[in-house]
Order: C-alpha cells, then structure tokens, then sequence
C-alpha cells in the first residue's frame, strides 16, 4: 500500500456513522464496537461513499489474504453497506410513520376525553337550577 493512514474528518465520520446508525453493515449486530473501514483500501480516501461502518470482526475479514470466500470482497462490502443505507432509511422513515400515527391517536383520544368532559360538565352544574334537583330526575 504504501500511503499512510489520515483520520477521517470528524464530520466525515460523523455523517457516516449516522447514515450507517453506528451498526456494523455486514452482520448488523446492535451494539457491537465498530470502525470505519475504507472500501477501496486506500486510507486517505475519506468519502461517504468509500466509507462503511464495520465491526472488528467483519473489519478483519477484510483483511485475510487467500482462502477463497474466507476474505470480505471490497464488492461485497459495497452491497452490504448499499443495502444497509437503505434499511436505516426505510427503519427510520416507519419509525417517524409509528409515531406520528401514535402521536395522532393520543391527539384523538384526549380530544375525545375533553369532549365527554365537556358534556359532562353542563349536566354536573343542572343541580344548580331548581329542576334537576327534584328527586323524580333519577
Ligand atoms: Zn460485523
């Protein structure tokens, strides 16, 4: 390789580990530490696009040199964080729908309290007048 190793940008990393919901693409365990791992193996090579959120593990199978299908293909990798993209997108997307939708039916249902509230309330104040509170009203 040759080139030395620069740090990625903070926001760089950062957008890149958002995007990637700081989840390793390849086995998208929740909660496992991870890096970013440069696609094309060029180090000094900081785009979102050639950047893919990894865990050590997947990030060391990157690594193996020879044993056919032991070795993470750059390719591979590429397709695994493509994909993964657009899980987090579509995860994030349902999970705004769920909560806007709850948010809405939390909205309807306390108008609906207010409502009978508010019914309940002109009754309540009948025994104020003269008529209601004649025994005969129950
Ligand atoms: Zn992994």
């Amino acid at each position: 390789m040759g080139k030395e190793r620069t740090p990625v940008p903070p926001e760089v990393s950062a957008e890149v580990l958002f995007l990637q919901d700081h989840t390793c693409c390849v086995c998208r365990e929740p909660g496992k530490a991870v890096q970013l791992h440069h696609i094309d193996e060029d180090p000094t090579h900081h785009s979102i696009r050639n950047l893919a959120v990894l865990c050590f593990d997947d990030h060391d199978r990157t690594q193996v040199r020879g044993g056919f299908g032991k070795r993470l293909l750059s390719a591979e990798v590429e397709q695994y964080r493509d994909d993964w993209l657009e899980r987090v997108a579509q995860r994030r997307a349902k999970a705004d729908e769920l909560a806007v939708a709850s948010a809405e039916h939390w909205a309807a249902e306390t108008k609906q309290s207010f409502r009978s509230k508010s019914m309940i309330a002109p009754a309540g104040c009948l025994h104020k007048s003269p008529a209601s509170t004649a025994k005969s009203s129950l």
